[in-house]
Formats: structure tokens, sequence, C-alpha cells
């Protein structure tokens, strides 16, 4: 169920059942030899339309640049500032509060966004409740959650079963596989060289592409395939779906 392809009445009448919105957020940035600049934003939406299906609960537009500062030393990679992800995610959670809802899930494609989306629901709190300024009603509160599509338990599992330590962090073989599955007609045809990419630790975008060539860290995403990826995107929705229904109930 998009947002976007409902009317203002359709989400009047879901507001008088739930308060529960699923946000997917992504980035642009590279992903190495064989891996779509768009992967992250691609998953975070494909997995969130599916939890939305499985949930039957609300999906919002995509937030389809993230935080990839570091990715910026390789062509076609674009980011926002954390404090420009910051306000758009400010402007985007309490617009919607406006309207009455209260739960918001991120299922987030990025690795990157991480620290800024945390930092974010803080300015939200800090806002909503009065932190600064006037105190809400007391028992109307909003939440935020962050689920990363690639983080649940069955998920870890799987990644350690079908690409152990080739899995890596960065282009890992699991997203290119997700994007393979579900745009097969953009899968690529490349020299993965070596097959494993180095992994560490990094600082900004120059010293990224110094460590890393190709894009890559720790990753085989030579290993990719189609079939691979709908193991994971079967095994990722039903498991965020369960994370996204227990956020709703939770109620300490
Ligand atoms: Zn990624």
């Amino acid at each position: 169920m998009l947002l976007q392809h409902q009317t203002w009445q359709e989400v009047e009448s879901y507001l008088m059942r739930s308060t529960g919105i699923i946000m997917p957020i992504g980035s642009t940035e590279q992903h190495g030899p064989n891996g779509l600049i768009g992967t992250d934003a691609i998953c975070a939406e494909a997995i969130a339309r599916g939890v939305g299906e499985a949930a039957d609960a609300m999906v919002g537009p995509t937030i389809g640049v993230g935080m990839a500062v570091h990715h910026m030393g390789f062509a076609g990679s674009m980011t926002l500032r954390p404090s420009t992800l910051m306000a758009i995610m400010r402007d985007y959670v309490l617009s919607l509060a406006r309207h009455g809802f209260r739960r918001f899930f991120f299922i987030n494609g990025h690795g990157g966004n991480i620290a800024t989306c945390s930092a974010a629901f803080y300015e939200i709190y800090a806002e909503w409740e009065g932190a600064i300024g006037t105190r809400r009603a007391e028992g109307d509160d909003l939440r935020c959650r962050l689920a990363n599509w690639w983080d649940g338990k069955a998920m870890g599992a799987l990644s350690k079963e079908v690409f152990g330590d080739d899995e890596g962090s960065h282009a890992t073989a699991s997203e290119v596989s997700v994007t393979q599955f579900l745009l097969p007609e953009t899968i690529k045809q490349a020299q993965i060289d070596p097959p494993r990419a180095p992994g560490g630790r990094f600082h900004g975008p120059a010293d990224y592409r110094r460590r890393f060539p190709d894009g890559r860290i720790g990753s085989n995403p030579g290993l990719a395939s189609p079939e691979k990826g709908r193991r994971f995107y079967e095994t990722s929705v039903p498991e965020l779906a369960k994370t996204y229904t227990a956020f709703l109930e939770e109620k300490v």
C-alpha cells in the first residue's frame, strides 16, 4: 500500500486503524564493478513494499539519496550532508505526524545512513516531545525505528550460509544479488579482481578510493545471482514484517 497511490480519503481511513508507516531510505552511490549506483535505494524500496504487503501497512516515499560522503571519489555517487538528511527526515516525519501517523519504521539500505538516522530521530523527538520548547500532551508519543534490511537473525544466517566471508561490507554479494533478482535486465558482466576485495577502515572520500580502488570493501559480488537475491528478499520481508508488527505493539 503506497502512500503515493492513495487518495487523501483512503489515508484518512487507514489512520483510523493504524498510525504506522514504513519509510524506505537508501542511497545513490557506487557499488563496485558490477553493482548498480542505485543498489541501496532499490533494495530498501522493494523490501519495504514487500513488508507493506505482508503487514498490511502504508509505505511512504523513498528517501533515495543518503549520507554517502565517503563514496564521492567515484563517478555517479551522490550524497546529502548529514545535516541535510536530518532536515529531510524531520520534515518527512513531522508532515506525516500532522495527519496522525505516530510510528515510523525506516527500512534502511545503506550502512552510512545509520548514524545520521539516529541523530535525526533525536532531532525529531526533541521537537515533538517539547524537550526544547512546548510540551506535548502526555501519551501522544511519536516513535521512529531504523531497521537495516540485511540485519535480521535469519538474514545473518543466510548470508553466512550462501556467501560466508565473501559477503563483505560494501557492494556486498547479497545486495548485488537482490538487485539482480529485482532487475535482471540490469545485470552487469564485469571483471572482479581480486575476487574478494580488501577489508578495513577508511576516512574521507580520497582515502576510501586509495584503499578500495574498485569501490568494494571485503566482498566478492562476482558470486551474486538473481536466485540468491530471491532467497535474501524472501527471507528479509517476513522477518521485517514481524519486527514492524512488534514495533507497533510496543507499549513501553
Ligand atoms: Zn549498499
